[in-house]
Formats: C-alpha cells, sequence, structure tokens
C-alpha cells in the first residue's frame, strides 16, 4: 500500500473545522489592521531563495525540496513565503501603486527536515510582510497582530520575544568583538559552529550543543553594541508595545541568523507544544527588497506555523467548535418514493438547507440512525398513509414534535425550518 510520503501529513474532513475555524480568525485579524491577501506560487526559481533566504543558513544549506524540471530549470518547492511575496512585489511595481504596501498570506511550505513532533515537511504558515515604512510602529503592530491572533484562538501559554539587530554597520562592528571573544574557546565549539564562526557568527547563540550553549553564555551581546539610531527604533517598539498591552520580554540572543534582517525581530512562543515551541517568528528586513534587485524599501514580516498553533489549541482546549449539523435528513419510508425524495431534497439544497438523504438503500430504521449521526435538526418522514393523502411529515428532532405539510408546500416547510 502506498502511503503519505513521510513528514506530511493529511486533513481529514474531521480536522477541517478547527482549520476552517484557524483561517477565518487569520482572516478577520488580518483585515481589521487592513493587511490585503496575496497568493503566489508554491514552486519558484532556486536562485529566489538561496539570494532571498540565504546560502548560509539551514533552510537553503539542508532543506529544500530542489529540483530540475523536464527543461533542466532549477526548482525549488518553496520553504517559506517572504521571498516569493518581495519578489511578486518587485516584479509588479506594487510600490509604484501605493507607497505602503500591507501584505498577508496563507499556504504550504516545504523543507526537507527530520520529522519530529511539530515538525513537517509540508507545513502550513500564515504571515503578513509590510513593505515601504520604516516606521517601529509597523514591527509593533506585526507582534499585535500574530498575539490578536492567538489570544483570539483563546491560547494563554504565550511568551512574546523581541530583540534588535540593529544595522550592519553597528552589527559587523559587534561581530569581530563576539569573534574576538570566541577566539581563545574555539577549539572547544563544535564543529558545525567553528563553520558558524566565519559564515554565520550570529547563529552560535541558536546552537543545541551544550559546550557552545555555555561558551555563549558569558558572549558579549549585540543589545550591547547598538547604535543611537537602532537604540531609539527598538525603544519605540518597545513602547508601542506596552501601550498595546502586550506581555513581552527583551531577549538579547533570539537572532534570526539572516544578513539583511535589520532591527526588530521576535518570536512568540507556547508552553503548551513541547521542544518545538516557536509559533511564530518574524523581523525587519530593510536590505531584502534591494538585494533581491527591487529598490531600496524597508519591509518587515512574520511567519507562524499552522499545525503547530493548532496543536497548542488543543493542548490547552482553548475552543470548542459546534458541532457540525444537517437542517434537514429525508427519510424514504416507502420504496419507490426515492425519485420524490431526490428531487425534494435538491429543492431544499437549492433554497440553501444543509440536506442529505439516503443513497444505500437502507431500512426506515437505518436511515433515522444516519439522520441522528449527522446531526440533523429536521427529518421529513416520506411515505405511508400520509404520503397516500398528498402530505409528507416534519419532525423536529430537538423537541420530537412532528407537523404535516402538502407534499409541494416547499415555502412553508422552508420557514419552518428556517426559524
Ligand atoms: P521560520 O520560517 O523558520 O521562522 O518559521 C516560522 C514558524 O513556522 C515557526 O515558528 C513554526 O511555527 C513554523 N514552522 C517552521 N518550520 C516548520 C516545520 N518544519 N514544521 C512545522 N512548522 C514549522
Amino acid at each position: 500500500m502506498i502511503k503519505a510520503v513521510t513528514g506530511t501529513r493529511d486533513t481529514l474532513p474531521s480536522d477541517i473545522p478547527k482549520w476552517n475555524y484557524l483561517q477565518s480568525i487569520v482572516e478577520s485579524v488580518f483585515s481589521r489592521f487592513n493587511y490585503k491577501e496575496i497568493r503566489t506560487p508554491i514552486f519558484e526559481d532556486t536562485s529566489l531563495f538561496a539570494r532571498g533566504i540565504g546560502e548560509a543558513t539551514d533552510i537553503v544549506g539542508k532543506e529544500m525540496y530542489t529540483f530540475l524540471d523536464r527543461s533542466g530549470e532549477s526548482i525549488t518547492l518553496r520553504p517559506e513565503m517572504t521571498a516569493g511575496a518581495v519578489r511578486a512585489f518587485i516584479e509588479h511595481s506594487l510600490d509604484k501603486k501605493q507607497n505602503l504596501n500591507k501584505l498577508y498570506y496563507m499556504g504550504p511550505m516545504f523543507r526537507q527536515e527530520r520529522p519530529q513532533a511539530g515538525r513537517f515537511r509540508q507545513f502550513h504558515q500564515f504571515g503578513a510582510e509590510a513593505l515601504g515604512s520604516n516606521d517601529p510602529l509597523l514591527d509593533a503592530e506585526m507582534i499585535i497582530m500574530a498575539y490578536d491572533i492567538f489570544a483570539q484562538l483563546g491560547l494563554k501559554n504565550l511568551l512574546v520575544k523581541i530583540n534588535s539587530l540593529g544595522v550592519p554597520a553597528s552589527r559587523e562592528n559587534y561581530k569581530n568583538i563576539l569573534k574576538k571573544h570566541l577566539e581563545p574557546f574555539f577549539e572547544k565549539l563544535s564543529s558545525e559552529s567553528k563553520k558558524r564562526v566565519d559564515t554565520n557568527i550570529l547563529r552560535l547563540f541558536d546552537s543545541k550543543e551544550e559546550n557552545d550553549r555555555n561558551i555563549m553564555e558569558n558572549a558579549p551581546l549585540l543589545l550591547e553594541y547598538l547604535d543611537e539610531d537602532s537604540l531609539q527604533h527598538f525603544e519605540k517598539v518597545k513602547q508601542a508595545l506596552l501601550a498595546s498591552r502586550i506581555p513581552f520580554e527583551v531577549d538579547a540572543r533570539l537572532v534570526r541568523g539572516l544578513d539583511y534582517y535589520t532591527h526588530t525581530t521576535f518570536e512568540i512562543v507556547s508552553g503548551s507544544v513541547g521542544s518545538q515551541s516557536a509559533l511564530c517568528g518574524g523581523g525587519r528586513y530593510n536590505l531584502l527588497v534591494k538585494e533581491l534587485g527591487g529598490p531600496d524599501i524597508p519591509g518587515i514580516g512574520f511567519a507562524a506555523g499552522m499545525e503547530r498553533i493548532l496543536l497548542a489549541c488543543e493542548n490547552e482546549k482553548s475552543f470548542t467548535l459546534d458541532e457540525e449539523k444537517l437542517d434537514l435528513y429525508l427519510v424514504t419510508i416507502e420504496k419507490g418514493l426515492e425519485n420524490f425524495s431526490y428531487n425534494t431534497a435538491l429543492n431544499f439544497r437549492r433554497n440553501g438547507l444543509t440536506v442529505d438523504l439516503d443513497y444505500l438503500n437502507r431500512s426506515v430504521k437505518a436511515q433515522m440512525r444516519e439522520a441522528n449521526r449527522t446531526n440533523s435538526r429536521f427529518v421529513l418522514l416520506i411515505g405511508g398513509d400520509e404520503f397516500a393523502r398528498g402530505e409528507i411529515v416534519l419532525k423536529n428532532m430537538s423537541t420530537g414534535a412532528q407537523k404535516n405539510f402538502g407534499k409541494d408546500e416547499y415555502d412553508k416547510i422552508l420557514s419552518e425550518i428556517k426559524e
């Protein structure tokens, strides 16, 4: 038997309501902040991600689904959305249409990671990108939107962590200081971290190796070396968060190891999902649009993992959804009336009701069981003496009350059900 590929999952009908619920909250929060949806292709030219995410990252270095298509082009399934959104922004000159573009997206992403709880190879993200302004209030807006979405889902066990990476000049200076500091410990670093000292030194703060962590414990922090402008930017973000009553803490070790990141970075973690605890991450990327061949336009964004969010919701029992219900189930109690039932059902469906009936030639008892299983609010009984008199019987399943109608009195039945 062929099974789903490792690290991918099916979303079965019984899981769809909670996905739809999450999606509806995401859409409503983003639209209240006037973000507009953008959809881009699921695959892109490989070079977009190599340039837009960075060769030295895990994503580009080890995790991308890259293949040559039949014409020999190198194609990659998108591992995240920022690069694609920025490509589309540049390609369609969205900056010429309005000065600030506030975009959001939702959809599947692909990374060949080692599958484990909370890590999949096809997973889903929603996120936002705001392109065209360096206002720190937008940095705060991103964090507020993500937090509001989580709060609306009823999530409680959340921690917002923020940091600033400043601008490249002060960062370069700091990287040299950090490198100098690490020199005496170099030989003790893990082999991965040794490599990163030259390629992506900030990522040493992310190392899971005990030894690396001990060494980084006493390392100087970038926050202590930020220039005045960056400090002011960061201060304004913090003020806006305080005013919005979002609890947060500064985590000077929170790095997003990408060179085009500037100023604010943030993560929201949940205490309810185990070790893969980041529900979302984001930051300002004032250098990315230019890096991808566009104008010198600042941007900021975040991405949130939908599987993890739903897992947190489940573990916290943060919301419950009403059971799905049918408005009406038609029970055909007499052979030969199947066509009448079928056409009656069709008529009610075309008038907006959720309706089903038997297709398995089942007994009346089994049809009634099916009406119960589908939580039908009403049952329409078709056949017997009533039908011989030209009537059909509507039964209210919660009260048990029955009412007879003429067999073509659709409007009367409709208004009874819609009441
Ligand atoms: P990133 O784009 O790596 O910053 O990830 C943003 C968010 O996407 C994370 O905080 C996770 O919630 C989610 N995420 C990233 N990678 C995966 C994965 N392999 N499986 C499930 N969720 C993921």
